[in-house]
């Protein structure tokens, strides 16, 4: 017989999604079980070892998922941690738009609208912002939706060469803005002096980024009702006679079979292991599994449009560390050229010559050092749009099976003729351009989507999956559609509205 184990209220995946869902409910008196798959990272200099971070993935979940377009295996950019992908995230914290919240015209076609207005989200948005310490300014950005409060903290000041671009991209008559970021600038050990260059995709071995393990579970534990389990994967779910309710997670713990059972199950491992969780329950009364009698589960996975680009002046040296401190909106709805959604830019944490040839093993090292020292480096995101052939699955043996074709790619390629004309014109002669395909699945969302309608959805604007009266969903699989911005502060607001929820119920 597996082992038992029982909560009120059990949680399984401790990302950004469940971690602030188990923040939410730490004083509400329910017993709470965080059940996460992965261990803590550990803190160590090759936290910020360009090679052992990016060469050799040492962060990495060493799985893989089959590419059904490809007909082959690739390891996904997944990374099983307490705190989820937060601990290699780039802390941009980003509300979505008021647009984001409609159905949206795009060059391919129309963006769905959400089943919440932005005014339901905005109190969670705010005690979003609160709980990860963001920086930043109001009443620069010209796309920023209303907000009831300030931002908790002064934006990061720009270096000197952000500085001179902002000038510059302002005289082009764009209106750059401080970029939002969770990092405890200067109250920890981030700082100008630290040989840091950056979030972006390394963990943090300073205590500076405000992630899912620093902000929500470290305080959630702190709480006598909130229990974590490490090292403990989720295979299924188990239904109560006649399917109306989830009685019991069954998982792996070092070996050990468990039996997690609970009042209320929450679901909250990613966008991919979420609906996997789901298709892997199937019951006689949910024989496509739990959530899953419209075939809807896995459907619409979406990755946003992404690239980098690298903006170089051979003439003079940046001399950046700090360089993830400005965004650009002005193309995010239209663009001079067009009436359509181009996207999003922001800088990115500061790229080096040992970051490049982690890609570019080619070339000479001597020579990614100085094109490194001498550019400045964006990010770039385009919404994608949810197209129900886009799928996870389960595939011979259960593996994973993802089906992925990316749409919208005109409005992302004019998004970077944008960019490219935007960096020539500031003085950057040599441009370099990156784009990003199915294992950069930093953003990846929509699998268990929100809506109205049980036939296209999965869950509802609560996050409850349409007919089952205990089971709710906490992660990036919620999303109704991709937007252009970064997800973590919805889907953090989305978890501290479900924990008010359930707190009462
Ligand atoms: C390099 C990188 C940079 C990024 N930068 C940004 C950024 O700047 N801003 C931003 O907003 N977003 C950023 N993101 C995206 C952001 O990190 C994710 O959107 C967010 O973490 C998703 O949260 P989640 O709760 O949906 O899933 P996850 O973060 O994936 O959390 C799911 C958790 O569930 C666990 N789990 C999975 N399967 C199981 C199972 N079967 N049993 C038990 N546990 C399980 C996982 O280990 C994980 O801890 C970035 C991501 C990456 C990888
Ligand atoms: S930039 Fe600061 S917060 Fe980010 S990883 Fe480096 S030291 Fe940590």
């Amino acid at each position: 017989m597996p082992r038992e184990v029982a909560a009120d209220i059990v949680i399984l995946g401790a990302g950004p999604g469940g971690g602030a869902l188990a923040y939410a409910l730490k004083d509400s008196g329910a017993e709470v079980l965080l059940v996460e798959r992965g261990g803590f990272l550990p803190v160590e200099p090759a936290n910020w070892d360009a090679e052992a971070v990016f060469g050799q993935g040492r962060y990495k979940t060493s799985e893989h998922w089959f590419d059904t377009a490809r007909g082959a295996a690739y390891q996904p950019g997944n990374h099983y941690w307490v705190g989820g992908q937060t601990k290699m995230y780039g802390a941009n914290l980003q509300r979505l738009r008021l647009e984001d919240f409609d159905a949206l015209e795009h060059r391919d076609g129309t963006a769905p609208a959400w089943p919440l207005r932005y005014d339901e989200i905005e109190p969670f948005y705010t005690e979003a912002e609160a709980l990860f310490a963001v920086r930043g300014a109001a009443g620069i950005d010209p796309t920023e939706p209303p907000r009831s409060a300030p931002f908790p903290h002064l934006p990061i000041p720009h270096e000197p060469a952000i500085e001179a671009l902002v000038e510059t991209l302002t005289k082009q008559g764009l209106r750059p803005h401080p970029l939002e970021m969770a990092i405890h600038w200067n109250d920890s050990g981030c700082n100008p002096e630290v040989p840091c260059t950056g979030c972006d995709g390394f963990p943090c071995m300073a205590g500076g980024k405000a992630d899912a393990e620093t902000q929500c579970i470290g305080p959630a534990l702190a709480s006598p009702t909130v229990r974590l389990m490490t090292h403990t994967q989720v295979e299924r779910l188990h239904a109560t006679p006649g399917g109306r309710r989830v009685q019991a997670a069954e998982a792996v713990h070092r070996g050990e079979r468990l039996t997690i059972k609970g009042s209320q199950f929450v679901l909250a491992c990613g966008a991919v292991n979420s609906p996997v969780v789901l298709l892997r329950s199937q019951e006689a009364s949910w024989p496509a599994g739990l959530g899953n009698r419209h075939d809807q589960v896995g459907r619409c996975y979406m990755l946003q449009n992404q690239s980098a680009l690298m903006a170089v002046d051979p003439r003079r040296r940046t001399a950046l560390t700090m360089q993830k401190t400005v965004g650009v909106h002005d193309f995010l709805f239209s663009t001079p050229d067009a009436a359509y959604p181009a996207g999003a830019l922001q800088t990115l944490g500061k790229l080096t010559g040992s970051m490049l040839q982690t890609d570019k093993r080619f070339l000479p090292a001597w020579l990614l050092k100085i094109l490194a020292e001498r550019s400045i480096d964006w990010w770039m995101t385009s919404e994608e749009l949810p197209d129900p052939d886009n799928r996870v699955r389960l595939g011979t043996g259960g593996r994973i099976e993802i089906t992925w074709k990316p749409n919208n790619e005109a409005a992302h390629d004019h998004l970077v003729t944008q960019a490219k004309r935007m960096m020539r014109k500031a003085g950057y002669p040599l441009i370099f351009h990156k784009r990003f395909g199915i294992a950069a699945n930093a953003h990846q969302c929509g699998t268990l989507r929100m809506g109205t309608d049980p036939a296209s959805s999965v869950c509802d604007a609560g996050g409850k999956v349409h007919g089952l009266e205990n089971l709710y969903v906490a992660d990036a699989s919620l999303f109704p559609s991709s937007t252009a911005m970064a997800p973590t502060l919805t889907l953090v607001a989305l978890s501290l509205r479900l924990g008010r929820l359930l707190a009462g119920a």
